[in-house]
């Protein structure tokens, strides 16, 4: 029995050498039609393309000559219509017996029962189709059927090279593609940004599609393969892949892929029949997504979106199209767009040009998304299968306020738009005029209110929002953007650096936090083994006080920058007193050396926890008096209070930072820290929007650190707020929580005329 591959070869070997003749590409058609009839045996060939927006007979054996550029139809329209419109393969006995069927009488084709059609498809779009009919009705079988699709792909080379198709038409096949469409995700990031959509991972353009030598080919697919497994495999290993929760599915499902035989096999029969590897992996990779189109299962898209992903892998390999956008740069304004991304990958694109980020995946205070914050860079997430709705290069509004995308807007869409803009950069620029206005309440309490930062960049930003310093700086960042372990030198330059431009603020350097979602490939674990929960795993003062020459290290740097002024240092996630008297213990010994090293010391150390980890709420009586300072870690200390992954796309809006649970757990923090004096500070993500301000005032914090951008709108919260009264209310409700504690909260503060969206 012929298989398909060879029967694919056969005609492809007579497509080569028509495609290379010099015959125009009308002539190349022709041939093309009569080639494909007498091999499949099929009395009627023809090929339709798109041109002004509907399928027009182009060339054809067997129907009557005076219909070629004549027959059109629209796509939707007919079988032909149809194909185009589902981007499916129809197979059918009975042509006229379909429901779609449209009986075009110019072609005569009215003699014809059998019918199979496929597709011409060019980046994921219909431009055209395929299509053969003959007098008995039969079925065709699926090694012609697969004959066809092959064929299919290289008339879309042909086509494209040729110009035989107006670019802009051949999107017209894929309505959704075209006109606009507003998607509706999660705020993730607020801001607005307008841009060209860049995608992190750039689709491949495939330049051949026939292939020159077989076996060459055969042998790039080998390899890619190799490379390919290998790169899951050692993700596995890392457990640095897809940092939104998930991850672990999903890499078994990859690897799952990746070693799955099929899928090599079919990529290796498509080879046989003549394609180069690049068309081999797109044309397997076509039928699947043709197959799967037909089945309505949710879970089964999520299958194939991972599938769409590997698929994309080995053809970046076997292309050497290898780098993401940061490595090609932008060229203009652009607005990201990925599935999820790494803090050290979105630090790798050019500030200013990166307008705005949308995520498939995403969530609130995955750390990604904290960088993109610092960055002042909105970000939307939540945006399933954005691969199949935007396209490289469309026109993107992001407006991050409403958690929407628009893609490709009107003129009228992009001016009311602009107009937004220009509110919101009054806006900002009212809140920049604030920035020597005081955040003093109603009442007369001078509030705290610091920023929270991590890179040298963000120190403009004290000056100019006028913040009270720096509550948290994340010393991880430098880690996270650096190929390898930052030497201390170049350690202490930063941090010298950062209290430079601090002045006379404080600035409460945080050790570093790396494990969770902030992986470092050159930090890795001792067994090199995967963990289950990363962010419950090895990560921050665990890892330090471990790998204690990185905090050693590190106290060093913090103490030569800080030599005649006060350090101010924090460790994070503090679980037991102990780790915190363990992690004061090595920048005591370091502080000892220095001393002998004669080194200029720091004026005053102050030694500061961050509570993350609940079980430390516990033992506060024992640990606040030793401490200078808590700091409320509210990220992480919610993901833990309510077991719930602070990266998990599925979870991101599961519980609110506005609940009973969290906010009674916060007053008892407040209420056992009080008698010791300590300072008490919230620098989670929480503190920086306004209602969870107003609530944490409510609870008595009078210390924030948050995000630059929400240090005016907070202040001018502050600044409205008679705290007496709300700590009232706060009280009322944590006795007897209303049903909906958000409503509640916002329903007293709209009362009072103060603003908190
Ligand atoms: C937190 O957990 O709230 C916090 C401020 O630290 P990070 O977000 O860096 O984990
Ligand atoms: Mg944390």
């Amino acid at each position: 029995m012929i298989t398909a591959a060879a029967a694919a070869r056969a005609i492809l070997t007579s497509l080569h050498e028509v495609m290379a003749s010099r015959a125009g590409a009308q002539a190349k058609l022709n041939r093309i039609v009569d080639i494909i009839g007498e091999k499949l045996d099929s009395e009627v060939c023809s090929i339709y393309l798109l041109r002004e927006g509907m399928l027009e007979l182009f060339a054809t054996r067997g129907l009557n000559q005076a219909a070629v550029h004549v027959t059109r139809m629209a796509v939707g329209e007919g079988l032909v219509g149809t194909i185009a419109s589902n981007i499916e393969t129809l197979n059918l006995a009975e042509a006229a017996a379909h429901p779609d069927f449209a009986f075009f009488p110019e072609t005569g084709e009215e003699r014809f029962h059998s019918f199979a059609g496929v597709p011409i498809v060019r980046r994921a779009r219909a431009v055209g189709v395929l299509g053969v009919q003959h007098v008995e009705p039969r079925r065709y079988e699926e090694v012609e059927i697969e004959a066809l699709q092959t064929v299919a792909m290289v008339l879309s080379e042909l086509i494209a090279n040729a110009d035989l198709i107006d670019e802009e038409d051949a999107l017209g096949a894929d309505a959704h593609l075209t006109g606009h469409e507003r998607i509706q995700g999660l705020t993730l990031v607020k801001g607005l940004a307008s841009g060209i959509a860049v995608f992190h991972q750039p689709r491949i353009t495939i330049e051949h599609v026939v292939a020159d030598d077989t076996e060459a080919e055969r042998q790039r697919v080998y390899l890619a393969f190799d490379k390919m497994r290998e790169q899951i495999d050692r993700m596995a290993s890392q457990a640095e892949f897809g940092m939104g929760g998930e991850h672990e599915e999903v890499l078994e499902t990859y690897r799952m892929f990746a070693y799955d035989e099929g899928w090599s096999r079919r990529i290796n029969e498509a080879i046989d029949s003549g394609l180069t590897a690049e068309a081999a992996i797109e044309r397997v990779q076509q039928r699947t997504r043709m197959r799967m189109r037909q089945i309505d299962d949710p879970l089964l898209a999520d299958r194939m979106h991972d599938l769409e992903d590997l698929s994309n892998r080995l053809l970046r390999m076997v292309s050497g199209q290898l780098g993401t956008a940061a490595s090609l740069g932008l060229k203009g304004d652009a607005i990201l767009v990925a599935r999820n991304l790494g803090p050290a990958e979105l630090l790798e694109y050019d500030r200013r040009r990166l307008k705005g980020v949308i995520l498939e995946e995403g969530s609130l205070t995955a750390h990604v998304v904290i960088v993109a914050r610092a960055m002042g860079v909105p970000v939307v997430g939540r945006m399933r299968a954005l691969r199949g709705k935007v396209r490289e290069g469309d026109q993107l509004l992001l407006d991050g306020d409403q958690g929407v995308v628009d893609v490709r807007p009107a003129p009228t869409l992009v001016e009311a738009f602009e107009a937004r803009f220009a509110r919101n950069r009054e806006r900002q620029a009212h809140y920049a005029a604030m920035r020597d206005v005081e955040p003093v309440s109603l009442d007369g309490q001078r509030i705290r209110v610091m920023i929270n930062a991590g890179l040298r960049d963000d120190m403009p930003m004290l000056n100019l929002t006028g913040a009270d310093g720096i509550g948290l700086f994340r010393t991880e960042f430098q880690f996270l953007v650096s190929a390898t372990l930052p030497a201390r030198e170049r350690q202490t330059r930063l941090y010298r650096d950062v209290l430079d431009a601090a002045g006379d603020r404080p600035v409460v350097f945080r050790t570093v936090d790396i494990g969770g979602d902030k992986v470092l490939p050159y930090l890795r674990h001792n067994d090199g083994e995967t963990e289950e929960n990363p962010a419950m795993g090895w990560r921050a003062l665990r890892v330090a006080l471990e790998r204690e020459g990185l905090l050693k290290v590190q106290a060093r740097a913090l103490l030569e920058a800080a030599g005649g002024r006060t350090l101010n240092v924090m460790f994070p996630m503090v679980t037991e007193p102990w780790e915190f008297d363990a992690a004061q213990a090595v920048f005591e010994s370091q502080l000892a050396f220095l001393k002998r090293q004669k080194k200029l010391l720091p004026d005053a150390i102050r030694y500061g926890a961050m509570l993350e980890v609940p079980a430390l709420a516990e033992c506060l009586d024992l640990l606040a008096p030793r401490l200078s300072f808590l700091s409320i870690g509210t990220n992480d200390l919610t993901q833990f209070l309510f077991a719930a992954d602070r990266s998990h796309p599925k979870l991101a809006e599961r519980y609110d930072w506005l609940s009973p649970a969290i906010l009674r757990f916060l007053r008892r923090v407040v209420v056992a820290v009080a008698p010791t004096g300590t300072d008490l500070t919230v620098c989670g993500e929480m503190g920086g929007r306004r209602l969870e301000a107003l609530a944490l005032l409510g609870l008595g914090i009078t210390r924030l650190s948050i995000t630059p951008a929400a240090v005016g709108p907070v202040k001018e919260l502050v600044r409205k707020v008679e705290i007496p009264e709300i700590r009232a209310a706060m009280d009322g409700w944590l006795a007897k929580p209303p049903a909906n504690m958000r409503a509640a909260i916002a329903g007293w503060a709209s009362e009072r005329g103060i603003d908190c969206d």
